[in-house]
């Protein structure tokens, strides 16, 4: 098993009956499965920020701190600084970049996504020091190195998704001068609406962030030691810069395993058991594309729900098939959050349809609570809210779920939360 959050599989694998010997951990990274969404959040905090043992799985879900005598007590093997260069699915065997050989019996691949880097596309001068991407802990050590080495410096970053969003919130805490870049007329257009942005663009620049809209980074320029000293934009522009942070998306790792299993929407072709066209195999997470029942769709999702919830749902599938057993077929609700600042939203559904705004999206307002509804079809699809309390997220959840019909995207606008409270 190649795996990181996959200690969430670890654990159900403990609570499904596990003998001593017969579960490994494969990992390229030199420390236990950790919820990595902290490290573009807490771990880069100026005061106490995060550090391991403090954020392994599973407390991101509320659940047990798997520390890494947790493995040993259960009889697991942590195979760490470990990366598998060959897989052969005919052999059952995984070769690593030192030269071992690990034969397993059954497989679950939980590589991930990695970063895509503005050298693929040959930016000019990508290549300089201080110019940084955020996937493992690794990265997030080398950033808050040279955060504190470059104390109120200037930093550019280069994108205006989730990496970018939290990445400039958390930098400008630690009092760095931020620029934000990004293409597209508003941020997070993968999600968000332009009412949405609204918000958070005015909350942004009203901290300090300045946002640079509808242009690109197209090169850079280095000091004598290699480290990065300005962004040269498209549109003309040239920005200071001691620090870049690059969030410019992902892609899943899928390569070790190509032409040997069936892909599908760039990932790994799974059944709802997370099992790919080759017995024995299964594939979880990022890389997984997935039969999402709710919309009668195969769709990959990258985030952390996700990548807990099939980790669990592949083995409880292992154990039944090893009794001669099925279990439910998987039925996702997709949800992401993110949190930055003193802001927190959630998102459950699909964000398909008309949209329509609910609340007060004034970047300005004392009190923060607004969100919005997807329709489909005559059917909320999707919700997303800002600031909401335990029960209000709930709320949304269900109606996610439910998908109860709307009369209109005005009456919707006009009931705001107390709508999805009446579901
Ligand atoms: C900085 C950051 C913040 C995030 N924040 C959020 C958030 O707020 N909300 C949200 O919903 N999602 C968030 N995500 C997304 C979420 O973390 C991912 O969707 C989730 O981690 C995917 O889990 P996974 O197990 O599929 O892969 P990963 O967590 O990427 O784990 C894959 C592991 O496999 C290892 N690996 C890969 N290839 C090999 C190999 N050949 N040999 C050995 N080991 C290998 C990798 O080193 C890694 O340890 C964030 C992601 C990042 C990077």
């Amino acid at each position: 098993m190649v795996s990181r959050s996959q200690g969430y599989a670890a654990r159900e694998f403990s609570k499904q009956g596990l003998k001593p010997g017969e579960l490994a951990i494969i990992s390229k990274e030199a420390v236990a499965p950790y919820e990595r969404p902290a490290l573009s959040k807490a771990y880069l905090f100026p005061e106490s920020p995060a550090r391991l043992p403090g954020f392994h799985v599973c407390v991101g879900s509320g659940g047990e701190r798997l520390l890494p005598e947790w493995y040993t007590e259960k009889g697991i093997e942590l195979i760490l600084n470990t990366e598998i260069v060959k897989a052969d699915i005919t052999t059952k065997s995984l070769t690593s970049a030192g030269g071992e050989t690990f034969n397993y019996e059954t497989l679950i691949i939980a590589t991930g996504s990695t970063v895509i880097r503005l050298t693929d596309f040959g930016v000019q001068g990508a290549d300089a020091k201080n110019i940084f991407y955020l996937r493992e802990i690794e990265d997030a050590d080398k950033l808050y190195e040279a955060i504190k080495a470059k104390k109120n410096g200037k930093a550019v970053i280069v994108g205006g998704g989730y990496i970018g969003l939290e990445l400039s919130a958390v930098l400008k805490l630690n009092n760095v001068d931020v620029n934000m870049v990004y293409p597209e007329p508003w941020c997070m257009p993968r999600l968000f609406t332009s009412d949405i942005a609204h918000f958070y663009e005015g909350y942004y620049a009203n901290k300090g962030v300045k946002i640079i809209k509808g242009t690109v980074a197209t090169g850079f320029t280095a000091n004598s030691d290699g480290e990065v000293k300005e962004v040269k934009l498209k549109d003309g522009r040239v920005l200071e810069a001691d620090i870049v942070v690059v969030g410019v998306g992902a892609r899943p790792l899928t390569t070790l395993f190509k032409g040997q299993v069936a892909e599908e929407k760039g990932g790994i072709k799974t059944d709802s058991f997370f099992k790919t066209s080759i017995p024995y195999v299964y594939a979880v997470g990022d890389v997984a594309t997935f039969p999402l029942k709710l919309y009668g769709e195969l769709r990959r999702v990258e985030h952390v729900d996700h990548s807990r919830k099939s980790a669990e749902q592949a083995v409880k599938a292992i154990k039944a098939s090893e009794d001669g057993k099925t279990v439910e077929e998987y039925d996702y609700l997709p949800y992401f959050y993110s949190r930055a600042f003193d802001l927190s939203w959630q998102f459950y559904g699909d964000n398909v349809g008309e949209s329509v705004l609910f609340g007060d999206n004034n970047p300005e307002s004392p009190k923060v609570k607004f969100g919005a509804y997807w329709i489909k079809d005559g059917k909320v699809v999707g919700a997303f809210l800002e600031g909401g309390t335990p029960e209000e997220n709930n709320a949304i959840a269900k109606i996610a779920r439910v998908q109860p019909p709307a009369e209109s995207l005005d009456q919707l606008a006009k009931e705001g939360l107390s709508f999805a409270n009446k579901i």
